[in-house]
């Protein structure tokens, strides 16, 4: 068996049956997205339009691409038609431009909201404020070519597990008061949190979406 193989292999098994696998493949090459294709694997996340529109153009269609990056506003109409879920919605103007592009071409885009949860900075995501705002706003319930069916959050990039830790927690019970609300184009079922380094932890706290690239892939050179 070939390293990608295995790796996919292990983490079938080892992950719980609820948890959906999105192997991350940005930076990989075609062949290694067909490889992991071959094994019966069929979600891929990708961070950057462009690589994602050419990468899908030459891959069976089948696949269920994922859009995990921060996604540009004009990029949108590139990605409508095929994407499988966009995880970096960070904006209601860009859902509102998701909403328009989608309902162009008849289709009902699934999204994920994302959601600031580090400590650090640097990271996209919505904070409590406007996560309100974009599910109290009036403006919501005519937009009938998204559904927003889930949180998104990564983590600070730390050896602290606890820290770490306490981030999950945090976006996993914000997931549960939306679960039990009735948010109009909202139905909350995913939450997608964790990547190589931390997703045993975020299963812990609850995660049912993981995004792992170089555990599967091998490290990245950029
Ligand atoms: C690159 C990336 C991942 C995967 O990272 P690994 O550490 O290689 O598993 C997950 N989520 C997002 C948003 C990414 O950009």
């Amino acid at each position: 068996m070939s390293e990608i193989s295995s790796h996919l292999a292990d983490f079938k098994q080892s992950l719980p049956q609820s948890c959906t696998l999105v192997a991350v493949s940005k930076t990989k090459p075609v062949s290694a997205i067909q490889e992991a294709y071959d094994c019966g694997h069929l979600d891929f996340g990708e961070n950057k339009v462009q690589e994602l529109t050419e990468k899908a153009e030459k891959l069976p269609k089948d696949i269920k691409w994922h859009m995990i990056g921060h996604l540009q506003r004009n990029k949108v109409k590139y990605i409508v038609d095929f994407v499988h879920l966009i995880h970096g919605v960070d904006s209601f103007k860009l859902l509102q431009e998701i909403n328009k592009r989608a309902k162009k071409i008849d289709r009902v885009v699934n999204c994920l909201l994302q959601i600031h949860i580090a400590e650090e900075e640097t990271k996209f995501g919505l904070d409590q404020d406007e996560l309100n705002e974009i599910l109290n706003g009036d403006q919501l319930k005519e937009m009938n070519n998204i559904r927003i069916v889930g949180l998104m959050g990564m983590a600070t990039n730390t050896d602290d597990d606890e820290q770490v830790r306490r981030e999950f927690n945090g976006l996993k019970k914000r997931y549960d008061e939306l679960k039990n609300s009735d948010h109009t184009q909202v139905q909350m079922n995913t939450l997608s949190m964790g990547m190589s380094g931390d997703y045993k932890i975020a299963i812990e706290e609850g995660s049912n979406m993981v995004r792992i690239g170089s555990a599967i892939f091998g490290a990245r050179n950029y």
